[in-house]
């Protein structure tokens, strides 16, 4: 018979299994009974609409059989079964399912985390097999087929008989070595001790036949063994059990199994809900954000179940986008089981079970905000950008909701703050929310616009993601005050003779300020003295709405239009280098400087400049 090689991939994920010194081998069987359980899942499901298939719930169950002898595992279902492709393409090639590429060989750490990432599944029987055969028919096929592997080699496939539909798995378990002992796994009461660990929710009965010793009939001390088919697991699933029963553990191996992850969530919520609409959900926000959370390969949604029965793996109508991050299940009564995707959609209970778990969700993160900001901290540094987007979305439709879960960096510390923190503690006097963008905490710093702000003691919030700043417009405003770029044009931040010595210092310079601006040829609207430098020379702001940073986010985006934010250019008149601009007014050297400083301004703000080698060629002229 032909022996067929693994996908590359397969293969070098079973070798790891294979020379494992992962020290929870034992996880193998929660594997084999969670496909099992979801095999059979599949065919109850098709059961409840369609009545060809002929069983009930009763009918369907996982059994495990020992044999010491043969050192053999046995584990059998009558779920949906495999073809001949489905074996192949299912256990040939590495799980599909977990889309998570594969890994090179230096990139991989310990065990642990390599094996919690992909979850595994099937592959983990070698772990524990030398050999692995597996029986299967699937549910309406003729034939059924035998595949088997003693690993890396590859496998074979050949066809074979079985009575019914289904999957049958013998593993025959690796001799003991000094460090292994493979043959507690033949032993009764620890395989009922793992089945209790991880499949105690599994909702068909995983069934083994114990033997039990009892009094022999008519007698008082004389015993027998009966041997009973007995049902391992309570089959509640975990959601349904009272809060009071679980601890954080089983939460989060149940997370950790379920989503394969392989770092515990960082918050879960269980809640039972009764009310207008009854439903039980379990609720996660995860460590980190995928690998591919921020990219459009990522699905949001909730697995949706029906009493019990899934119907949907990723129900995305149960999330809004701005907590899209959060994983999870619902299980209702009140939703009909053979509900299509597309009516599901119009679905009065759901939209119902939505609004009820967007507000758990808001309230859990208020909580963390309040009780909890090392961990919120931890959380927004994953997700925040999510809930940014979720302000300035839909043109701010949901900002009243989500604007008290934001953070900024502040130029009041390390620590981030929220806004009702900043609006509480802005200074008497301080009128609006001071913000300055950049590309980092160290170069809004570095900024010349936020010496002024920072010189009267208010408080900055530095905008370091494209996003801030469009969401800080999209809010206008947070408790009736304004957000205000330090860069605005209209800061207004001087007493009233202040700005009228100002005004009458610019009149006096007008001629100058215009000879500037006009050998910036339209880059600037017009050339200014300013109240808002203290050591630096020069700064750009803008009139409008529009920031120049603004300006840089929108134009790296790849639309046709691109957008100009109105500048000034403005000087700071009590600085050496304006003395001796006023000192060169009407040479050709005015010209020369407006062009260098406005240049040394759009490098201050992290802008390119124009023209690089002229900027070059006129700083070397005047040196
Ligand atoms: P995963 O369960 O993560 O998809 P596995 O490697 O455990 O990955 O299994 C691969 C696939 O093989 C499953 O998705 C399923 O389609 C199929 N499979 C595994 N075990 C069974 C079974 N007992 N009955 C039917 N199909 C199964």
């Amino acid at each position: 018979m032909e022996t067929k090689a693994f996908q590359a991939e397969s293969k070098k994920l079973l070798d790891m299994m294979i020379h494992s010194i992962y020290t929870h081998k034992e996880i193998f069987l929660r594997e084999l009974i969670s496909n099992a359980s979801d095999a059979i899942d599949k065919l109850y499901f098709r059961s409840l609409t369609d009545d060809s298939v002929g069983m009930n719930k009763e009918d369907f169950a996982i059994r495990i059989d020992l044999d010491k002898d043969a050192r053999t595992i046995t584990i059998t279902d009558n779920g949906i079964g495999m073809t001949a492709e489905e074996l192949e393409h299912n256990l040939g090639t590495i799980a599909s399912s977990g889309s998570q590429q594969f890994k090179t060989d230096n990139e991989l750490g310990d065990d642990q985390q390599i094996i919690g990432q992909f979850g595994v599944g099937f592959y983990s029987a070698f772990m524990v097999a030398k050999r692995v055969t597996v029986y299967s028919k699937a549910f309406g096929a003729a034939q059924a087929y035998k595949w088997q592997s003693e690993g890396v080699e590859g496998y074979t496939i050949e066809e074979t008989e079985m009575d019914t539909h289904g999957t049958k798995i013998v593993l025959e378990l690796m001799e003991d070595s000094d460090d292994e002992n493979y043959s507690e796994f033949l032993e009764t009461y620890r395989i009922q001790g793992l089945v209790k660990r991880y499949s105690d929710y599994i909702r068909f009965p995983v069934q083994m036949e114990v033997s039990h010793r009892k009094l022999k009939e008519g007698t008082e001390d004389e015993y027998e063994e009966e041997i009973t088919l007995d049902t391992l697991n309570s089959m509640v699933p975990l959601w349904r059990k009272n809060r009071t029963e679980l601890t954080e553990d089983d939460y989060n191996n149940f997370y950790q199994e379920k989503f394969m992850d392989y770092m515990p969530p960082m918050a879960y919520k269980h809640v039972h809900n009764e009310g207008s609409v009854s439903y039980d959900a379990l609720l996660y926000i995860p460590s980190k954000a995928p690998f591919d959370y921020y990219t459009r390969e990522y699905e949001k949604g909730l697995q949706l179940y029906s009493n019990g029965v899934l119907i949907m793996e990723k129900c995305g109508d149960l999330l809004p986008d701005y907590y899209s991050f959060v994983r999870g299940l619902v299980d209702s009564e009140d939703l009909s089981l053979n509900i299509s995707r597309e009516m599901l959609q119009h679905d009065r209970q759901l939209k119902l079970i939505a609004k009820s778990i967007e507000k758990t969700i808001r309230s859990e993160l208020v909580r963390m905000v309040k009780n909890d900001r090392d961990k919120y901290e931890k959380f927004f540094e994953a997700f925040g950008t999510q809930l940014k987007y979720g302000v300035y979305s839909d043109y701010g439709m949901h900002k009243e909701e989500l604007q008290d879960l934001l953070l900024f960096a502040s130029s009041r510390g390390e620590k981030p703050v929220t806004l009702a923190e900043y609006v509480e503690a802005m200074p008497e006097g301080q009128k609006e929310i001071y913000y300055a963008s950049g590309a980092t905490r160290e170069a809004i710093a570095a900024l010349p616009q936020t010496e002024a702000v920072l010189a009267k003691g208010y408080e900055i919030l530095y905008f370091t993601a494209p996003v801030d700043e469009f969401a800080a417009k999209q809010m206008m405003t947070y408790k009736d005050k304004e957000f205000k770029s330090v860069t605005a044009n209209d800061l207004d931040l001087g007493t009233e003779e202040e700005k009228k010595a100002l005004e009458e210092k610019q009149n006096e310079h007008q001629e100058l300020l215009t000879e500037m601006s006009a050998a910036l040829d339209g880059k600037v609207e017009r050339v200014a003295l300013s109240s808002r430098l203290k050591s630096h020379a020069v700064c750009l702001t803008s009139e409008g709405d529009l920031t120049l940073e603004m300006e840089k986010v929108l134009n790296s985006m790849p639309t046709e239009k691109k957008v100009q934010a109105k500048l000034v250019m403005e000087l700071n008149p009590e600085h050496p280098v304006f003395a001796r601009l006023t000192a060169l007014q009407g040479t050709d050297k005015v010209a020369k400087y407006a062009k260098l400083l406005f240049d040394q301004a759009l490098l201050l703000e992290g802008m390119p400049i124009d023209n690089p080698a002229e900027f070059s060629e006129l700083i070397c002229e005047l040196m």
